[in-house]
């Protein structure tokens, strides 16, 4: 079955020029924070100050799980790209129906559509249904 071409080529050009540009600055932004880390640690070698330690592995740390969600974007706007060239791209994951334009050009790395998003976070309360009683 074909996925559905909800976007215009027009569109889909646009996010993924979006995505391209994304990506560079994730990438730059993700190479300066581990040459900054690596110098902070280097600074941190050549220190004599006992206590540097303790700001030196939390400056680390930090700048560690900054690096870590980089990542976790490059990821995802790969995975986008990647969606872009086979075709799946702005298309729902959870109903397969199209991601509105507004959407993917505020988060082109979006795989659900607004209904989706709306509906795992405020549709199902837990615990109201008993899931105990099922078992009876
Ligand atoms: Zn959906």
């Amino acid at each position: 079955m074909p996925p559905s071409r909800v976007l215009s080529q027009r569109s889909i050009e646009r996010l993924a020029r979006q995505l391209t540009k994304r990506r560079r600055v994730a990438a730059a932004m993700s190479q300066s924070m581990f040459f900054e880390a690596l110098e902070a640690q280097i600074t941190a070698d050549r220190s004599d100050l006992l206590d540097s330690d303790a700001a030196m592995s939390a400056a680390s740390k930090m700048s560690y799980s900054l690096a870590a969600g980089l990542h976790d974007s490059l990821l995802r706007i790969d995975q986008a790209l990647r969606r872009i060239e086979d075709g799946r791209y702005g298309n729902c994951e959870e109903c397969g129906e199209a991601i509105a334009f507004r959407r993917l050009w505020a988060l082109p790395t979006a795989t659900l559509c607004f209904n989706c998003v709306g509906l795992t976070r405020s549709h199902e309360p837990e615990g109201v249904g008993a899931p105990e009683r099922a078992q009876l």
